[in-house]
């Protein structure tokens, strides 16, 4: 986890010194972001709602805990973008893995305990902490969804929305 403080730690590949907050921890090493990513400059992306259930993280990589259905509620500002929503059946759910933990480069994956890395996988342990969802559409009231089948906790940042291929049908 990246702290506020930015004390200065050596790359455990290069051997820089560089600050905290331009560090990645990896296998509970600080790897820094130049051996990671190059000199590539990170995307910056805003959240358009939240979703609201009872959903909390189960054990790690195994999903979330709770009921199957969830709100989200999206920022009254998005209200404009709404419009046809509600006539469709299944949308794809971006949304943000808030809660990410400390990111392996090897470990064994959920379903059949192969010993894979993170883009092998379905971990929400990644580099970058996005996951996409299908779900089905119940209710529109305003900027409520009400869906059935997301699997996102309780305050996950909704990034973006979309109809799901199953909605063409
Ligand atoms: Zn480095």
């Amino acid at each position: 986890m990246i702290d506020k403080k930015n004390s200065q730690l050596k790359c455990s590949e290069c051997g820089r010194d560089r600050g905290e907050l331009s560090m990645r921890f990896i296998d509970d090493k600080p790897v820094c972001l130049n051996c990671l990513y190059g000199s590539v400059d990170p995307v910056r992306i805003w959240p358009i709602g939240f979703v609201v259930n009872d959903k909390k993280r189960a054990h790690r990589g195994f999903g979330a805990t709770g009921g199957d259905v969830s709100e989200i509620r999206l920022f009254p500002g998005m209200a404009r973008f709404t419009k046809g929503l509600a006539d469709e059946t299944h949308l794809t759910v971006v949304w943000q893995l808030h809660e990410a933990g400390p990111i392996k480069s090897v470990f064994r994956r959920g379903w059949d305990a192969k010993e894979v890395g993170p883009f092998a996988s379905r971990s929400p342990d990644r580099l970058t902490p996005i996951a996409v969802t299908d779900v089905e559409l119940v209710e529109v009231k305003e900027t409520a969804l009400t869906v059935r089948g997301l699997d996102a906790v309780n305050g996950t940042p909704v990034l973006d929305i979309k109809v799901a291929m199953e909605s063409l049908k």
